[in-house]
C-alpha cells in the first residue's frame, strides 16, 4: 500500500499539530495552504488527501477545489453548517469522498454515544438534562459544533424539549464538554476534557486513511463504527 500523502488547508493551531502528528506517523505532507495562499483547483495537486482545519468561510471553496481535482477531503473546520447543502452538493456531484466531524477526537465520539445512552435511560425520570461547553478565548463559534452534536444525539429522547447548552469562551482550554442530569436527589455528570489538540489530529488522520476510495459524504461516526467493529 502506498503511504498516505496529505495537503493541509489551514495552518494555525490545528494545521500545525496535524503536521507534527503526520510526521510522527511517517506520512508525507506535500503542501500547506493558508489565507495568503488559498487552496484552489489550479493548485496542481494529485494523489493526496486534503485535511482542512481553516475558517468556516473557506470550506465551500475548498470543497469545490477538492471536487474539481478529484481529491478526497477531511473537514475539521467548524461553524459552516449553514452552507452544508453547497458543500455536500460539490462532494456528491463530483464522486469524491469526504469525512466531516465537528470533533475528530476518538474520546469525544465515544462520549457522544455515552450521552445518548444516558439520555435514553434518564429521559423518563425527573432528571433535567444540560450541556456545558468550555473552550479557549479564541474559539469563534459558540455553542461548539461538539455541543450541538451532543444535543442532536440526545434530542430524540426529549421530544419538543430542547436540552440547554451553556458556553464559556475563556482561557486556554483546548476543549471541555460535559453533560449533566440533575434530579431532586442527585446529579449525574459525564465529562470529556481534551488535554491537547493531538487527539483531534490523530482522528483526522485516521479519517484521511479511511476515506481513500470511498465516495460520498461521511461522518467520523462511520469511521469509528468501522474501527470498533474490526477490533
Ligand atoms: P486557527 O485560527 O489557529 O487557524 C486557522 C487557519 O486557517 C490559519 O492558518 C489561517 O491562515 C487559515 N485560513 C484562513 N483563511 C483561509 C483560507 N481561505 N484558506 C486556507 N486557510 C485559511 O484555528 P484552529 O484552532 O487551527 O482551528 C481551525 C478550525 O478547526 C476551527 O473551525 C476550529 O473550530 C476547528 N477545530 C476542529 C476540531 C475537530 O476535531 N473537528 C478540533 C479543533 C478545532
Amino acid at each position: 500500500m502506498t503511504p498516505l500523502k496529505i495537503a493541509l488547508v489551514g495552518y494555525g493551531n490545528m494545521g500545525r499539530v496535524v503536521d507534527e502528528v503526520a510526521a510522527a506517523r511517517g506520512l508525507e505532507v506535500v503542501d500547506r495552504f493558508t489565507r495568503e495562499k488559498p487552496f484552489r483547483s489550479d493548485s496542481g495537486l494529485s494523489g493526496v488527501t486534503i485535511v482542512d482545519f481553516s475558517v468556516p468561510e473557506a470550506v465551500p471553496e475548498t470543497a469545490r477545489a477538492a471536487a474539481a481535482l478529484s481529491l478526497p477531503l477531511v473537514i475539521g473546520t467548524t461553524g459552516w453548517h449553514d452552507r452544508m447543502e453547497e458543500v455536500r452538493g460539490a462532494i456528491e456531484s463530483s464522486g469524491i469522498g469526504a469525512v466531516q466531524a465537528s470533533n475528530f477526537s476518538l474520546g469525544v465520539n465515544v462520549f457522544y454515544r455515552l450521552a445518548e445512552q444516558a439520555a435514553r435511560m434518564l429521559a423518563a425520570f425527573d432528571y433535567d438534562p444540560f450541556i456545558q461547553d468550555w473552550h479557549h478565548r479564541f474559539k469563534k463559534d459558540s455553542p461548539s459544533g461538539t455541543a450541538l452534536e451532543i444535543r442532536r444525539r440526545m434530542a430524540p429522547h426529549y421530544g419538543e424539549r430542547e436540552v440547554p447548552i451553556s458556553c464559556q469562551r475563556a482561557g486556554y482550554v483546548p476543549s471541555e464538554h460535559s453533560v449533566g442530569f440533575d434530579s431532586p436527589a442527585d446529579t449525574i455528570h459525564l465529562q470529556h476534557r481534551a488535554r491537547n489538540r493531538q487527539g483531534f489530529a490523530e482522528g483526522a488522520l485516521l479519517a484521511a486513511g479511511w476515506i481513500a476510495g470511498r465516495p460520498g459524504f461521511h461522518t467520523f461516526q462511520e469511521v469509528l463504527s468501522d474501527v470498533l467493529a474490526s477490533e
